[in-house]
């Protein structure tokens, strides 16, 4: 997962300080590796590492990035690419044209072929990164093509699967939409200045006005003359916006596709309460994607909402550990309960999701120890069935607990009294009036587009392959 984030600026003006706040406000989208460009009158500076946004910049780095009219940033979450400096974006080539520097948010199901195909005219990867497979695709394309939108067009005819992306050339700022739109991209304006995001609060944060969602397929091309739309992806047919967004990954004070997030997670919470009505005494939410759906639990079943947890604000995620004892270690640093809430009552715990079910077993632990009567734990996400192979890090099969369990095995397993899930045919309930069709691929095993069926053997090849090279290189 990915945040990305773009400016242009008519005049020239302090644009890395600019994208800082902006990938600041789209840390929760990732926190391994992040990174700034910057392009002055063709010269592209850029900045990346692995770390988090306000480890990996400082006043002096900033500065050194300096001004310019355009500019681009990245943060990045990934189970399966290791964070290196390698794998970070924005991804910055230089090609007969120019220089040229892109960041992405998620992920192509024809990556491993596509690599093969551009190896075998000679082209060289210096990671296992999609970005770095889109921009070669991009340059590739620029060859044959009069300008770099039309080589953007025309190389999307050869990418499948989930992308978001920003690039810019010398003069252009561009953004684009896979036509099945799976991750958010909005635009925003701010006296002149074009803001592109993978969200809207990142549009708060720089003071930018919203203006509208990027749509599925649509390429949006910003350069001296204003603001232009290439339609030549736009169809009128099905889309696949990742219902993961809503339940999981957006902020709730973002706005996506028209539904403000917040609101969606909470009607989540409401059908839980329809569905799953449970005699209780305090609704409890685990901080922080949990909150909004027990508001909306607690609103319809009329049980009040209880301050049950307090989350110390200055740790990263325990999820960024991709080591399991460490993360298990973690949880406890990170969340305490407030006792006096829950000692001798009834509770439902309400968290967006149960994937492999170590946060909620350590979570139930601490309610137990706390003195909770009764837990019972609803997850406002359905279970998860399927890996994801559009940018969200679900985990292969054997590691998802609802692959091996049902909900009552997992009550007895956690130590819960009950656990249950959002109802399938619910989900849809959150986003009344979106535009845009779901993809529940991670629930339902039905992906909108069909799955390559080696993808799973190809995709580790290259990692072994890339791996390999790294650690030549280092
Ligand atoms: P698990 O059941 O795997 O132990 O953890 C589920 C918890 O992890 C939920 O509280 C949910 O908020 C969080 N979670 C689910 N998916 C992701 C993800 O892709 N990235 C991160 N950082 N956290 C996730
Ligand atoms: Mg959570």
């Amino acid at each position: 997962m990915s945040g990305v984030f773009g400016v242009y600026s008519p005049t020239r003006s302090n644009l890395a300080s600019e994208v800082y706040y902006g990938i600041y406000a789209l840390q929760h989208r990732g926190q391994e590796s992040c990174g700034i460009a910057v392009n002055d009158g063709g010269v592209i500076s850029s900045h990346k590492d692995v770390g988090l946004v306000d480890a990996v910049f400082d006043r002096e780095v900033l500065a050194r990035l300096g001004d310019g009219e355009i500019a681009i940033g990245h943060c990045h979450y990934s189970k399966r690419v290791t964070a290196t400096r390698a794998n970070a974006q924005p991804m910055t080539v230089n090609h007969i044209k120019g220089q040229m520097a892109l960041a992405m948010n998620g992920a192509l199901i024809n990556a491993p072929r596509l690599r093969h195909e551009l190896e075998l005219l000679g082209s060289i990867f210096h990671s296992l990164s999609d970005s770095e497979l889109i921009a070669t695709t991009i340059v590739h394309e620029r060859l044959r093509n009069p300008s770099i939108e039309a080589a953007v067009s025309a190389a999307m005819y050869r990418l499948e699967g989930a992308y978001s992306l920003v690039l810019m050339s010398p003069r252009k700022l561009i953004g684009v939409r896979d036509p099945l739109g799976f991750r958010p991209l909005v635009l925003g304006e701010r006296d002149g200045v074009h803001v592109l995001a993978s969200e809207s609060c990142a549009l708060d944060a720089v003071g930018a006005a919203f203006v509208r969602d990027i749509e599925p397929g649509e390429i949006v091309v910003i350069d001296p003359g204003g603001l232009r739309s290439l339609r030549e992806h736009v169809t009128g047919g099905r889309h696949a916006l990742c219902a993961f967004e809503y339940i999981y990954f957006a902020r709730p004070d973002s706005v996506v596709e028209g539904t403000q997030v917040h609101e969606a997670r909470k009607r989540l919470g409401a059908a839980l309460a329809r569905s799953h009505p449970v005699d209780a005494d305090v609704v409890l939410g685990v901080p922080d994607s949990g909150i909004d759906a027990a508001l909306g639990y607690a609103e319809t079943s009329g049980i009040p909402y209880g301050l049950g947890f307090i989350k110390n604000k200055y740790i990263g995620r325990t999820f960024i550990r991709n080591d399991q004892r460490e993360r298990e270690d973690r949880v406890r640093i990170k969340l305490n309960v407030i006792e006096s809430q829950v000692r001798g009552r009834r509770v439902i715990m309400v968290d967006d999701s149960i994937v492999r079910g170590t946060t909620v077993a350590r979570i139930v632990r601490l309610l137990r120890l706390a003195g909770a009567r009764e837990i019972h734990v609803l997850s406002s996400a359905p279970p998860f069935l399927n890996p994801c192979y559009f940018g969200t890090d679900i985990d292969s099969r054997e590691d998802l607990i609802s692959v091996r369990l049902e909900p009552d095995e997992i009550a007895r397993r956690i130590g819960a009294d009950s656990v249950g899930f959002l109802r399938h045919e619910d989900v849809n309930e959150m986003v009344a009036g979106c535009p845009l069709d779901l993809c529940k691929g991670c629930f339902s095993g039905c992906y909108p587009l069909a799955i390559p069926p080696n993808l799973d053997a190809l995709r580790i090849r290259d990692e072994r392959r890339f791996g390999a090279r790294l650690s030549q290189a280092n």
